[in-house]
């Protein structure tokens, strides 16, 4: 096999703390790799400006002036990280065999990422970079993450656990999720739909090297928010379960009311306005649940997602490596 070229993606928002170290350990790491004749000297790193309103884009721009492996791709506006990623492993997808992501504050051990062409190079195409544990992040982050991950699972949403988007992915796996044409983009979710052959490497996450979170917990909050309603319709299903259960309650509080009215003491109106606004709030929860169930179809038909993909084709000959390994 012939070394493979890869590509880092690094979206960076307000990073000028962090870029200079950044750049000159991915540099160091991509020289070191080269040396082990691992990867293509065609390889790069991509450094993607999301509309950052300090130096980030100077540092990335003379960087890029100075060394051929440093490359950049500035974003018009903020269009917040999923979408950054994106727009750099888009970029990078055309011209990479494979690519790495990894957030600008190397948080995930760089080192990994050897470790990650070495699963490529045996035939994965999506390798997680997953964290072994969170004893640095806060209490408040390790238990609000936990809940999250917990919540997605109980909402049918398939997420690697402790993964971040610290992640390796081939070009083919990159052009399937190109296919994936959905506005509200949740790489996390996304990913692991697209099947291939994936491998897990596990990594302690460090502290930020500088500069501060992007993602304070407001973010936080609505990127979770986004994660769940981006994936599941189990809420609508919810409120409709809610419906038909407060309905049903609402029979037997009648006939419990009845009861009392006939044969023990009640003033009087209530028993009917007590049963009747139980029935007609349950029927308005079973009506609100059963058109969201509807909006819930059309929500699924909007995203246009694929409804298979390929791996080896051998209608289409020649055959291809995958076929072999
Ligand atoms: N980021 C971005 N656009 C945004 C917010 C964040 O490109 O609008 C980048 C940020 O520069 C970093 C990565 O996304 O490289 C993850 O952000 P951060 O490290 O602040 O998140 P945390 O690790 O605290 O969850
Ligand atoms: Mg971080």
């Amino acid at each position: 096999m012939t070394n493979p070229v890869l590509t880092i993606v690094v979206p960076c928002y307000n990073e000028e703390a962090v870029l200079p170290d950044t750049i000159h350990q991915l540099n160091g790491l991509l020289e070191g790799m080269l040396g082990d004749d691992l990867v293509s000297d065609k390889s790069k790193i991509l450094f993607v400006d999301d509309g950052s309103r300090d130096r980030t884009w100077q540092i990335i721009y003379k960087q890029s002036l100075n060394n051929p492996k440093v490359r950049g791709l500035k974003l018009a506006k903020n269009a917040g990280h999923q979408n950054a990623l994106l727009a750099g492993l888009t970029a990078a997808g055309k011209v990479s065999d494979c690519t790495v992501s990894i957030d600008a504050d190397l948080q995930d051990d760089i080192a990994v990422i050897r470790e990650f062409i070495l699963k490529f190079r045996e035939g994965y195409d999506i390798v997680y970079g997953v964290r072994k544990k969170r004893d640095r992040d806060t209490f408040f982050k390790r238990n609000t993450a936990q809940g999250f991950y917990k919540i997605m699972k109980k909402m049918g949403v398939d997420l690697i656990y402790n993964h971040a988007d610290f992640r390796l992915m081939s070009k083919r796996a990159l052009e399937e999720l190109q296919r994936y044409e959905e506005t509200n983009l949740f790489l996390r979710g996304i990913v692991p739909l697209l099947g291939f052959k994936t491998a897990n490497v596990y990594y302690d996450r460090k502290e930020r090297l500088a500069g501060e979170t992007k993602y304070p917990l407001k973010k936080m909050l609505a990127f979770s928010f986004e994660g769940i309603t981006s994936f599941s319709v189990t809420p609508i299903r919810m409120v409709l379960a809610l419906g038909i259960g407060s309905f049903c309650i609402s029979f037997l509080f009648g006939l419990y009311f009845l009861g009392l009215r006939y044969f023990g003491e009640t003033e009087t109106g209530w028993t009917s306005l007590i049963t009747s606004i139980w029935m007609l709030g349950g029927l308005q929860l079973t009506a609100i649940g059963l058109v969201g169930e509807y909006i819930g179809k059309i929500y699924k038909e909007t995203k246009r997602r694929p409804k298979f993909s390929i791996e080896i084709d051998a209608f289409n000959l020649p055959i291809s490596r995958h076929l072999i390994t």
